[in-house]
């Protein structure tokens, strides 16, 4: 690989005064003061994000629990988040670390900078190294800087993330990290509004093109909560949108359980996600997966062209493939995705 060329995204508006250019919220940030997020700010005159380097969480998963289904199955992942978030969902399913600043947080950071990663991620026997946990915008220097060194020797690279970050992020991440899990929480900025506000899901959608346009690999994943992102129009909005870029899109359809604010919200019915997955298939998705809940092959991998299957899943866990140099081994159709 090229040498690394450092990032920082944050461009100087006046003396002391910087407007952080990671996500489209582009907070304007002056000594002391922390953005949206709570984890970007001006320090001694210099713009930073606080927790670069600074991981909260560490894990070994499957890339498998990313989700991932397409990408190397039955690999195992480094996976690292941090404080922060810049949708501060309502219903955020991680939000001990997700709507925690530094300042509030009471516990140890681990110290791993970019160049550690390579070694860490041998040490653990790992293939790749994931941001994940939390939003990865929020650390988007250290993301680049880290995805990177991973590749440089010889490692994969994966961001879990909601879709928000800007154009100068997803330019620079596209050089180094290889796969991204997406979330589509809504299409309609109403939805949005309900558990995210101030969200503009034109932002996240073109970013999926984009990324797949590119040759990344993307795989998007909807959690379905009731009464909120549920309504006829929006799942059909989803599903026509995804169909839009690619039909391959591997599309995971999560099951909501009541958290953080929206305890309110029930659990999302069995029922409804049997049929979203029916109207994601109708409509032409090759891959419709169930997540967060055991249902028989609702993880499992069939080939479009003949139905044979192909990838069996046991929760995260991987107990056949029989996709061979990325085809079918009964028909020889090429099965979206990297293997
Ligand atoms: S990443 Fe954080 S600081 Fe930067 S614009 Fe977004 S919310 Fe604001």
């Amino acid at each position: 690989m090229e040498s690394r060329n450092y990032v920082e995204f944050f461009e100087k508006i006046g003396e002391g005064i910087y407007k952080c250019t990671a996500c489209p919220f582009h907070c304007v940030l002056k000594e002391g003061m922390v953005g949206y997020c709570g984890v970007r700010s001006v320090e001694k005159g210099k713009p930073r994000a606080l927790v670069y380097g600074l991981p909260v969480s560490i894990a070994v998963d499957p890339i498998e629990k990313k989700p991932l289904f397409h990408f190397y199955p039955g690999s195992k992942v480094l996976s690292l988040g941090t404080l922060g978030c810049n949708m501060r969902c309502e219903g955020c399913q991680n939000w001990e670390i997700a709507h925690r600043t530094p300042s509030q947080w009471n516990y140890a950071f681990y110290k791993i900078m970019p160049e550690d990663l390579p070694r860490l991620m041998r040490e653990v026997d790992a293939d790749g190294v994931a941001f994940t946990y939390n939003e990865p915008t929020v650390w988007a220097e250290y993301v680049y800087d880290g995805a990177y060194e991973v590749k440089k020797s010889g490692g994969y690279t994966v961001a879990v993330t909601n879709g928000y970050f800007s154009e100068e992020v997803r330019r620079k991440w596209s050089e180094v990290v290889d796969a991204y899990a997406i979330d589509l929480k809504a299409v309609f900025p109403e939805t949005y509004a309900k558990f995210a506000p101030g969200i503009k899901p034109e932002v996240v959608m073109d970013n999926i093109r984009w990324l797949f346009d590119q040759g990344k690999h993307v795989e998007v994943i909807v959690n379905l909560m009731p009464g909120v992102n549920d309504s006829k129009d929006e799942r059909k909005a989803m599903i026509d949108f995804v169909a839009s870029v690619s039909t391959d899109i591997p599309f995971h359809i999560t099951r909501f359980f009541p958290m953080f604010q929206m305890k309110n919200v029930p659990p999302t019915p069995v029922g409804e996600m049997l049929q979203f997955r029916e109207e994601a298939r109708s409509a032409g998705l090759k891959y419709v997966y169930l997540g967060n809940i055991r249902i028989e092959g609702g993880e499992d991998t069939y080939c479009p062209a003949c139905g044979t299957l192909l990838v069996k899943r046991d929760g995260f866990w991987v107990s056949l493939n029989k996709i061979n140099e990325g085809k079918c081994t009964e028909c020889g159709y090429k099965i979206y995705g990297v293997w």
